[in-house]
């Protein structure tokens, strides 16, 4: 098949083009977001390849259609940047990357928990300078503190696993609690993980339900001093909210991996323009916010399974056999392909 990759970077067609054995697909790179505007640039294509920050909604999907392509592979677990209704109408096949490391994402939210704790990236930048003060590094024991995992799916339980093992109590809330929790795991309703959790870390997919599952009445709802964790989608935290919780001080430390706006900021360098997006610029000031852009899936093993299961995807697209990872739209089925709970228009 000929597939146009979107936004590709080195490593993905580095990782892409060794998972294409002896050359079976013709893999055209383009290092340009998939948008309205670029979507031209598939014509002729049999699909496309696409990333977190793509943009496939009816628009695109429609041009996608017309100038040939009926498949989207997603590079990715998540697929809210999908319009399934649309994709579903048009009869184009949208296939993911159900799991490719849940230990690359929850180790990445452990780094940014113990970094924001004990204040690494300050002690790195001081102690580069000869300033070998402690003030304002002060961290707390983890052992004995409670955790609050929000969504319990392979991310979080591996997540919690961690924590455990410091020491923590566990709490988790998911709608659809999961079987494979261990004991240690104590369910509860959300504004009870809110009000005792001294640390939150959320491993939910974006979904209507939980855009802006961290607003103001959450965070009213949460210890002071609290720290919030943010691996799943950007979307799920009110970015205006919580840098009123910063400025008031209810909340203690922020870790960020991801953010509502990154479609225009992640994954490019833009080190040499002006960054006009003001909300973002001001979580940057913060000395108890630690952001990092959207890399929290970026690891050897990550990349190479995101590899090997798109190019199978498309093989068992263009063969018909074989396991294909397909998601198919909640209206058209009660769940997708892998059984996966998180199917929404
Ligand atoms: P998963 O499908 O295994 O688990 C998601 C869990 O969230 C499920 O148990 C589901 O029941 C639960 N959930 C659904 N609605 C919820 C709600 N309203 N409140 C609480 N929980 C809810 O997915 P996963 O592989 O563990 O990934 C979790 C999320 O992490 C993905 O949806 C994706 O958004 C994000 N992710 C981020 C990166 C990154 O690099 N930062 C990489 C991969 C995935």
């Amino acid at each position: 098949m000929r597939i146009a990759v979107f936004s590709s970077k080195p490593y993905d067609r580095i990782f892409l083009t060794r998972a294409n054995t002896a050359g079976k697909h013709t893999l055209s790179f383009f290092d340009t977001r998939l948008t309205a505007d670029t979507a031209f640039m598939a014509k002729g294509f049999d699909g496309v390849c696409a990333f977190v920050n793509d943009c496939l909604d009816a628009a695109v999907l429609e041009m996608l259609y017309k100038s040939g392509s009926r498949l989207v592979a997603l590079r990715s677990a998540g697929f809210n940047h999908v319009d399934l209704a649309a994709a579903a109408r048009l009869g184009m096949t949208i296939v993911r990357v159900p799991a490719y490391s849940p230990h690359a994402v929850a180790e990445h939210a452990v780094a940014l928990l113990l970094s924001l704790n004990r204040m690494t990236y300050r002690a790195y930048n001081r102690v580069r300078e000869g300033n070998f003060s402690l003030d304002g590094l002060l961290g707390f024991d983890l052992n004995g503190k409670t955790v609050g995992v929000v969504g319990t799916g392979q991310i979080g339980l591996i997540f919690a696993d961690i924590m455990h093992g410091f020491g923590c109590q566990m709490l988790a809330y998911d709608p659809f609690p999961n079987s494979d929790a261990k004991p240690f795991i104590k369910y509860v309703p959300l504004p009870t993980l809110f009000s005792k959790a001294d640390i939150i870390s959320l491993h939910c997919p974006l979904t209507p339900d939980t855009h802006h599952l961290i607003n103001s009445d959450a965070i009213a709802q949460m210890k002071a001093g609290v720290m919030i964790l943010n691996t799943g989608r950007g979307r799920v935290v009110d970015t205006q909210a919580v840098i009123a919780g910063l400025k008031s001080g209810k909340i203690g430390r922020l870790g960020l991996d991801v953010y509502e706006e990154e479609e225009q900021l992640f994954f490019e360098d833009l080190s040499e323009q002006v960054i006009s997006d003001d909300q973002f610029m001001r979580l940057t000031t913060f000395h108890n916010v630690l952001i990092t852009g959207h890399q929290a899936f970026f690891t050897t093993e990550a990349l190479t399974n995101i590899a090997e299961t798109t190019l199978a995807n498309i093989d068992a697209f263009e063969s018909g056999e074989g396991a294909m990872h397909q998601v198919l739209n909640a209206k058209c089925a009660p769940q997708d392909a892998d059984g996966a709970r998180t199917a929404f228009e």
